[in-house]
């Protein structure tokens, strides 16, 4: 498979460490606010590349951070911790704050039925982890305190700004004037791993013991040390928003290779955003929707994903209404394609024999998505493959083949509970039908309706579901 790395700007083929073992990481949510669907579309794909990853017969082992401690509302140590400025807003506790938006998370992550994790770690249970890790920079000499803080020194990491490209020159121009707020800080680009309860913070609720005193960590240092004890010093893809490449992720690479001296991750994947009117949904500029948003305006969750597959996720998606709306539209299609094909026998998904035309079109469906995760075109192959001429059978078995990336639950179609003898009486007016004795199957039709049903002829295949109307 081809996946582009950010690291070298390049498409490379895909060889993880360790075949066929995959170590995967994803730098998950902070949990001070509702979730919105803007961070939905980059979980959303990082789950396609682990659905295809599985797909293509790897393993990965997923691990995701929730960040509930250390998370500044500013990027460059300024600003206060986003988990405070939450309990402040809502009147509850810090970890009322944690619990309740991190459950807001995961029901949003599951509604677009986004695969869990194999590993979820919450920061504030890896404090250990990360106090050791800092003692471990510490001893190589990438660390030094101040009476605030205890900061890593970038200027003795000489390999700062691999991942963004930015000369420290640059970034010094982008970081904001008034943020050496610490005037003990050597350079404006170091940046905090361990923040003192005092000054700022001396108020801050959560806090614990360390060799500098009680404190809290800085936000990076919770993914180098927690990807670390799960995953390895070396691990193969770390995934992220692509505004996280300037500053986490670099800071990242500095604390974990400053302690190992090891490559830290091979592939860097970097999701584009979604946007609203060209600027990112973000939480700061108010222009964002949640998942009751997308629910009040009766959009299907899974359509939102259907939306998110339609665009490549190195592009930015803008989101409409307009879009979600047609996006529902051709979900709501698929969902009765998949109905229809799979009718009422559901042993038929166990076919296995495909005909060369289908073999070609499952290998046009991966072609598209090995190529760095093509995944409009992938749809665009299912479009042609439902239209062609193949074996219905054949269509359905690769439509759930397809779904098993899409993730669309196309399986799960809305079958109401149909009584057996009424599933009997259909096969037989089926059987009429093909043998052209309408007399009989227009008897049975009468019957299926009497008993509170609607029949609906498809080619060669029909539909029941429970009749709305009452039986004549
Ligand atoms: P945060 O909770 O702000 O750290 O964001 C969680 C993840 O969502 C990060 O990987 C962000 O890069 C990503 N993200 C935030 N806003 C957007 C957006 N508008 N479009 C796509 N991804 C986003
Ligand atoms: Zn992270």
């Amino acid at each position: 498979m081809k996946l582009y790395n950010t690291l070298t700007r390049n498409l490379e083929t895909f060889k993880p460490l360790n075949f066929p073992k995959v170590s995967f990481y994803t730098c998950g949510p902070t949990v001070y606010d509702y979730t919105h669907i803007g961070h939905m579309r980059t979980y959303t794909n990082n789950d396609i590349l682990k659905r295809t990853l599985t797909y293509l017969g790897y393993k990965v082992n997923h691990v995701m951070n929730v960040t509930d401690v250390g998370h500044l509302t500013g990027d460059d140590d300024s600003g206060i911790d986003k988990l405070e400025k939450g309990a402040t807003k809502s009147d509850k506790t810090v970890w009322e704050v944690v619990k309740f938006f991190t459950d807001n998370f995961f029901k949003t992550m599951d509604a677009l039925n986004i695969s869990r994790p194999d590993v979820t770690c919450k920061a504030t249970d890896h404090i250990e982890e990360m106090i050791q890790l800092i003692n471990r920079l510490k001893r190589n000499g990438y660390v030094y305190e101040t009476k605030e803080a205890v900061y890593f020194d970038v200027m003795k990491f000489k390999n700062y700004g691999k991942l963004s490209r930015q000369k420290i020159e640059e970034k010094l121009q982008a970081v904001r004037k008034e943020i050496n707020i610490d005037t003990e800080k050597k350079h404006p680009v170091d940046f905090a791993l361990w923040f003192k309860r005092i000054g700022r913070f001396a108020d801050h609720t959560m806090h614990w013991p360390s060799p500098w005193g009680e404190g809290f960590p800085g936000w990076h240092i919770e993914c180098s040390a927690m990807s670390m004890k799960y995953l390895g010093d070396s691990i193969d893809i770390h995934t992220g928003g692509i505004d996280h490449i300037p500053v986490h992720h670099e800071n990242e690479i500095a604390q974990s290779e400053g302690a190992t001296g090891k490559q830290f991750v091979k592939y860097w994947f970097h999701n584009n955003f979604l946007t609203v009117d060209g600027q990112k949904m973000s939480k700061s500029l108010g222009n964002f929707y949640t998942l009751s948003d997308i629910e009040k305006n009766k959009i299907n969750p899974l359509s939102l994903r259907l939306l998110f597959l339609q665009s490549h996720y190195r592009q930015s998606l803008n989101f409409t209404w307009q879009s979600a709306r047609a996006s529902q539209e051709a979900f709501n299609r698929l969902k009765e394609i998949a109905t229809n094909l799979k009718g009422p026998n559901s042993q038929r998904k166990k076919l296995v024999k495909l005909s060369d035309k289908s073999i070609a079109y499952q290998q046009q469906f991966k072609n598209a998505i090995e190529n760095d995760l093509q995944t409009a075109q992938a749809v665009a192959v299912m479009w042609d493959m439902i239209k062609s001429d193949i074996d219905n059978e054949e269509k359905y078995f690769l439509l759930m083949d397809f779904d098993k990336i899409f993730g669309l639950n196309l399986d799960n179609i809305n079958e109401e509970k149909i009584d057996a003898n009424i599933i009997i009486l259909a096969e037989r007016r089926l059987e009429a039908r093909k043998k052209r004795n309408f007399d009989q199957s227009d008897k049975l039709r009468i019957k299926i309706e009497k008993a509170g049903f609607k029949i609906e002829d498809k080619g060669n295949s029909y539909t029941i579901k429970k009749s709305t109307t009452k039986p004549i």
